[in-house]
């Protein structure tokens, strides 16, 4: 009886460790570390993915889990909260590097503490230690999120310098778009950058210099990459890739191009799955960081429909990911957000109400269902789907017409063939409408133009410019489209935060916590060692 017992408990052990995890119950330690960051992917963006996922008509998903479904499956769920150490909402520099340095920061700066002081990231500690390390974004290299794991600035706009910056700290691979920092002023006229760089890239430096990082990268040992092709090829250990002269392009262009064969610009996934195969040949391991990172500026836009294509792409780079670490047992995987962008929801109301519906008559009389309030149809997920053009771009089509073209039946003819939805005139000139700028600032880099376009409510949160006629597309699609968006910046929402690997570690991510938290604990799974200042909260 008792040796029966002892066995069905020897088996219980057993099975809860799953298959051969048990080593990770002894020291906690892991070898490798995923960490992917959806830019302004709350909640709310994942309830469009989901929502769009099992409900379109037409989804791709087929009756299939989204790959963030399925890494929730086999890990854990978690909730954190971005705030810096002293302010109320975050941006992206400031909330990556919380993250990457297990400190609280100041908005707008790169890996320095809200002390003001310079403070290593896990990145830097991790290379010090003899790991690889990767960065990896879809939008440039230079840019906020990934700038904060390899570079210490006073400003996330310094991006000529943070690129010299990321070059020293040097992290064995970096993929993503931003060329036009590391080539010299001169670069138009440079013949021999000419021939190197294929011509579907712009050579439009933003140096000051004539500093020519694609030389110093290549002396440092760099394989400097400009395309798809030469990536499928490289077999270096480092790799420099810089598809795209500034930003990479959006999640439309995603959906459009990503299955063309003569697609010269990688995907998210495609870089991820280069980062993830080159960095796994590592004895001591590796940190790769890989940002989704146009859902943020699908929020600031308030585009809908850009966004969902932002989330299938970053959804699909989660797939990628979900391959590589399902059978493996030395890496931690988290999945997470900087914070969420826009304040998205779909949300109900009172236009279209009362419309009868079919449904059982045991309860409904005739088998006719009303409701008093308009709670959005799934139809609204395929028409959502179906926007070929960001909004941003259609204006800046828009932008580059004659004024005698620039009418209002022109312009709602133009959007009317990007999208599935109708515009009144009065919703054209709402969104073509500018008056004078309320917070007016000479000589700010935003908000130093005397006139904006015209919001009328909460409008010190519509700080872009010419930017602002998206947020009133967004306005005026909003009663058929059953969306709100609260600003066309950040909220203080908590983000989810789903971890992957040994139950024994992921179970430390479990429940709500900080970001810098997040951040110590992934140091701690690495084995990496900081003298960690500021008390978390
Ligand atoms: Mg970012
Ligand atoms: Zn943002």
């Amino acid at each position: 009886m008792r040796r029966n017992l002892l066995l069905s408990l020897t088996l219980l052990l057993l099975a809860s460790c799953g298959q051969g995890k048990d080593y990770y119950q002894k020291n906690n330690k892991i070898k490798n570390v995923v960490f992917i960051i959806g830019d302004g992917m709350g909640p709310q963006q994942i309830s469009l993915l989901q929502l769009y996922a099992k409900h379109a008509k037409e989804s791709l998903y087929n009756g299939q889990k989204t790959n963030l479904e399925k890494l929730m499956a086999i890990g854990e769920t978690g909730l954190v909260m971005t705030n810096p150490g002293k302010k109320l909402v975050v941006d992206s520099s400031c909330s990556a590097t919380q993250y990457a340095t297990g400190e609280y920061s100041l908005p707008e700066v790169v890996g320095i503490d809200d002390n003001g002081e310079s403070t290593e990231t896990i990145l830097e500690a991790a290379k010090k230690a003899g790991l690889r390390t990767g960065l990896v974004s879809d939008v440039r290299i230079t840019h906020a999120t990934p700038a904060s794991y390899a570079a210490h600035n006073i400003s996330r706009g310094n991006e000529n310098d943070i690129a010299q910056e990321m070059l020293s700290v040097g992290p064995d691979v970096m993929l993503s778009g931003g060329l036009r920092h590391f080539i010299p002023k001169s670069a138009l006229s440079n013949k021999s950058l000419r021939s190197q760089v294929p011509s579907h890239i712009k050579l439009k430096s933003k140096r000051k210099d004539d500093v020519n990082l694609i030389n110093k990268a290549q002396k440092d040992g760099y394989e400097v990459l400009f395309d798809k092709l030469s990536l499928n090829k490289s077999t270096s250990k480092k790799v420099l890739g810089l598809f795209t002269n500034s930003a990479m392009p959006n999640g439309i262009w995603h959906t459009q191009n990503k299955d063309k064969a003569d697609r010269v610009i990688p995907t998210l996934s495609e870089m991820t799955s280069f980062a993830l195969k080159n960095l796994e040949n590592s004895s001591n391991g590796f940190f790769l960081m890989v940002e989704a990172g146009q859902i943020d500026w699908a929020g600031h836009a308030n585009d809908t429909g850009l966004m969902l294509h932002e989330m299938l792409r970053a959804d699909e780079m989660l797939g990628v990911v979900l391959n590589w670490v399902k059978d493996r047992d030395d890496t931690l995987v988290i999945v997470t957000a900087d914070h969420e962008t826009g304040g998205f929801g779909f949300s109900y109301n009172g236009f279209n109400v009362e419309r009868a519906e079919k449904v059982s008559n045991k309860m409904f009389k005739d088998g006719v269902y009303k409701s008093k309030f308009n709670y959005g149809d799934f139809s609204t997920l395929d028409k959502l789907y179906k926007q070929t053009k960001s909004n941003a771009n259609i204006l800046r089509e828009v932008s580059k017409w004659s004024p005698e073209k620039r009418t209002i039946p022109n312009i709602k003819n133009l959007f009317e063939s990007y999208t599935q939805y109708k515009y009144s005139s009065k919703d054209i000139s709402e969104i073509m409408h500018s008056s004078k700028n309320k917070f007016f600032k000479k000589g700010h880099s935003y908000l130093g133009a005397e006139k904006f376009p015209t919001i009328t409510d909460f409008s010190s949160f519509y700080i872009y410019g010419e930017r602002i006629r998206s947020n009133i597309v967004a306005r005026v699609l909003a009663h058929q489209q059953n969306t709100v968006w609260a600003t066309a910046t950040h909220t203080s929402t908590p983000v989810t935060m789903v971890t992957v690997g040994p139950a024994s570690l992921t179970k430390e991510f479990d429940g709500m916590m900080h970001s810098t938290e997040v951040g110590r604990k992934t140091f701690k799974a690495l084995g990496l060692k900081k003298e960690f200042k500021s008390v978390i909260k």
